[in-house]
């Protein structure tokens, strides 16, 4: 797919060792599942630190992790810079917490350690007064998609740019934890290539919606609806969750 005669949809699972703390690489498979039941074939690939990361693959997703790892998955994506090119230029990406963190122009952690992020999107995070951690519920800016639940456990917060547009507008929680001139509090980010968000679940499973629009932007189809009972039933217990 993404260009090539191969007809397959390829997720590449960017360091899911480092950044596999809260089970995001679940998303890859929500994917790869919702891809397959429209008849698209898909396949997900474990990029892991030790080799040489591919650059061909239609969607990346990155997941949160602890402050130490995500120092050391910054380092391994700034010594990839064909990676990240592609992460620019063609492919679109999913970043979770930390994933999301790193994508950004800088950081600092709680140990007062400042670094230069990826800088593919721009966006800076500090620690925050304290630990988010707890259900959150935000309405997301992607028409059609609708409400968006997860959970997050983090202690940056982070501003996003005049630039662009935060994925959603919380509810409930914390997310990027930094209220915009209207006093609003957004989650994540929302450009043409890049999902980013503060929200674990994973967030893909418990947001199909998003799901679908990540695939839609990398397949350019339209994609049929899907009638899955079970998680229609598993979504409305988050939210009523979530809500309390
Ligand atoms: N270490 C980062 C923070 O605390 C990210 C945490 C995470 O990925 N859950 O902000």
């Amino acid at each position: 797919m993404g260009g090539t005669a191969d007809s397959t949809l390829v997720i590449g699972v960017l360091l899911p060792d480092a950044l596999g703390t809260y089970s995001d690489s679940g998303n890859a498979v929500v994917l790869a599942q919702r891809a397959r039941w429209r008849g698209i074939a898909a396949r997900v690939l474990q990029i892991t630190a030790d080799v040489t990361p591919p650059t061909g693959c239609d969607i990346y997703v990155l997941g949160g992790g602890e402050d130490q790892a995500q120092v050391t998955a910054t380092r391994w994506l700034q010594q990839h810079p064909a990676l990240v090119g592609a992460m620019e230029t063609s492919a679109v990406t999913l970043a979770v917490c930390a994933g999301f963190q790193i994508l950004g122009r800088s950081m600092s952690d709680r140990s007062g350690h400042s670094y230069s992020g990826v800088g593919l999107i721009d966006v800076t995070t500090v620690p925050g007064p304290r630990r988010a951690v707890g259900q959150v519920i935000t309405h997301c800016v992607i028409p059609g998609v609708g409400q968006l639940t997860g959970f997050e456990n983090h202690r940056g917060i982070s501003t996003v740019a005049a630039s662009h547009v935060p994925l959603g507008r919380v509810v409930r929680g914390t997310g990027n934890g930094t209220p915009d001139a209207a006093g609003h509090l957004g989650d994540g980010v929302w450009t043409d290539r890049i999902v980013g968000t503060y929200l674990h679940g994973p967030v893909l499973a418990r947001n199909p919606a998003l799901a679908d629009h990540l695939l839609t932007t990398a397949t350019g189809r339209t994609l049929d609806p899907l009638d899955l009972p079970d998680q229609q039933a598993l979504r409305r217990t988050y939210l009523q969750r979530s809500s309390r």
